[in-house]
C-alpha cells in the first residue's frame, strides 16, 4: 500500500488500523477465568478460516490501511499451518507488523519456525511466575517451558516480546515484585490487565477482578513514570523506570475513556466481523470471502467500520455475547 491508502476511521474518528485475527477457538489449556473446564468441542468445531480465507481477509484489511495483525486464538500454536498463516499475513502489501499472542505451550519447538515466516512480535501469558500456581490457574505444570520460550523470542530477536498477566486477586495479586523482578533484567513488556466479565465467569469476576489502579500507584510510589505513546497506539498505558530494562503496561478497560484510543477491530476464527471485543452483535463476512475480490470486501468492511459503538458495556456489567475470550482472542 502506498502512502494514499485510507486509512478506516469510524464514526468516532477513531483510526483502525490494527486487525486482532483469530485462527482457532480451540485450546489446551484450561485457564480459570477463561475456559474452567477446557474447550467443548462443537458440532462446528472444525470450520475455522482456511489459509486463502485468511490471506483474503489480510488483503481486504491491508486495502482498508490496516498495518498491523495479531493472530490469535484459542490457541495459534494448534494450528498446524500456523508458519504458512504467517507467512501469507506478512506477505500482504501494507502489512508491517505480524504479531501472536500465545500461551507458548511447547513454543520452543515452533518458534524458529514461526521467526522465520516473518513473526515480528510475541505475546505470551503467564499469570503466575509459581510453577504450583501457574498449574491452579491453566491446569498445566508448564511455567519452564513458557518461560524459557519467552527468553528464546528474545534470543532470537523478535522486536517486541510482551508477557500478559491478567490480575486476579487470590491467584497473583501478591506476586507483583516478583513480576517486576523478572522485567528488571529483561527487556520486554510486562503487560498486566484487569480481568474483564464475560458471560461465562460472572461469578469468578466479581470474586477476582482487581483495579489496575491499584497497580498503577504501586508503581507510581515506586518511581514508575508514565511513558508517551504514539497516537493511536491502542488504549493500553506504558511505564518505565530506569532500574528495569524492561516496561510494565497497563491495560484498564474499567477506566475512564479506555476506548477512546480503540484502535481495532476483529475477525473470529469463523469469519465474523466483531467491531468489538464486547459487543451485541457480529458480521459474518464468511459467505463473501472466498466470492469477492479484496476490494469488494474491503468496500464491506469499510460500510460496516460505521456501526461501531462509541465504547463497550463492561461498566454495566454488560459484555455482550462474549461467553469468553477464547472465542475472539481477547
Ligand atoms: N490462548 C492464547 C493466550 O492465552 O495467550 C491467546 C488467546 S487468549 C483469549 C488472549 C489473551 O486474553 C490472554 O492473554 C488471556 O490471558 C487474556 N484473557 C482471556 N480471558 C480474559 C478475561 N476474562 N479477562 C482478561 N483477559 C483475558
Ligand atoms: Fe486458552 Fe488463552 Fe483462554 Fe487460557 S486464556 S484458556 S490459554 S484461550
Amino acid at each position: 500500500m502506498t502512502d494514499s491508502t485510507p486509512t478506516l476511521t469510524d464514526g468516532y474518528a477513531r483510526q483502525l488500523t490494527y486487525l486482532r485475527l483469530s485462527v482457532t477457538d480451540v485450546c489446551n489449556f484450561r485457564c480459570n477465568y477463561c475456559l474452567p473446564d477446557g474447550y467443548l468441542a462443537d458440532n462446528n468445531c472444525n470450520n475455522f478460516l482456511s489459509l486463502e480465507e485468511i490471506h483474503k481477509i489480510s488483503q481486504a484489511f491491508a486495502l482498508c490501511g490496516t498495518k498491523k495483525i495479531r493472530i490469535t486464538g484459542g490457541e495459534p500454536l494448534l494450528r498446524k499451518d500456523l508458519p504458512q498463516i504467517i507467512e501469507r499475513c506478512k506477505s500482504v502489501e501494507g502489512i508491517d507488523t505480524l504479531a501472536l499472542t500465545t500461551n507458548a505451550y511447547s513454543i520452543s519447538k515452533h518458534l524458529p519456525k514461526l521467526v522465520d515466516a516473518g513473526l515480528d512480535q510475541i505475546n505470551i501469558s503467564a499469570d503466575s511466575l509459581q510453577p504450583e500456581n501457574f498449574q491452579l490457574i491453566t491446569g498445566h505444570n508448564k511455567l519452564d517451558e513458557v518461560l524459557s520460550g519467552l527468553d528464546m523470542a528474545l534470543e532470537r530477536g523478535l522486536k517486541k516480546v510482551k508477557l500478559n498477566v491478567v490480575l486476579m486477586r487470590e491467584y497473583n495479586r501478591s506476586e507483583l515484585s516478583d513480576f517486576l523482578d523478572f522485567v528488571r533484567q529483561r527487556p520486554i513488556v510486562l503487560r498486566f490487565i484487569e480481568l474483564m466479565e464475560t458471560g461465562d465467569n460472572k461469578a469468578f469476576f466479581k470474586k477476582q477482578h482487581v483495579s489496575g489502579q491499584e497497580i498503577r500507584d504501586e508503581l507510581e510510589q515506586d518511581g514508575w513514570l508514565q511513558v508517551l505513546r504514539e497516537a493511536h497506539a491502542g488504549p493500553a498505558l506504558e511505564f518505565s523506570h530506569p532500574d528495569y530494562a524492561g516496561n510494565v503496561g497497563l491495560i484498564m478497560p474499567y477506566s475512564r475513556n479506555f476506548c477512546t484510543n480503540c484502535n481495532r477491530l476483529r475477525v473470529s476464527s469463523r469469519g465474523n466481523l466483531h467491531l468489538c471485543l464486547f459487543g451485541e452483535e457480529h458480521h459474518s463476512l464468511r459467505p463473501y470471502i472466498l466470492e469477492e475480490s479484496p476490494q469488494q470486501l474491503a468496500k464491506r468492511i469499510q460500510h460496516l467500520v460505521s456501526f461501531k459503538k462509541a465504547e463497550h458495556g463492561l461498566h454495566e456489567n454488560n459484555p455482550g455475547t462474549t461467553r469468553h475470550l477464547a472465542m475472539l482472542g481477547g
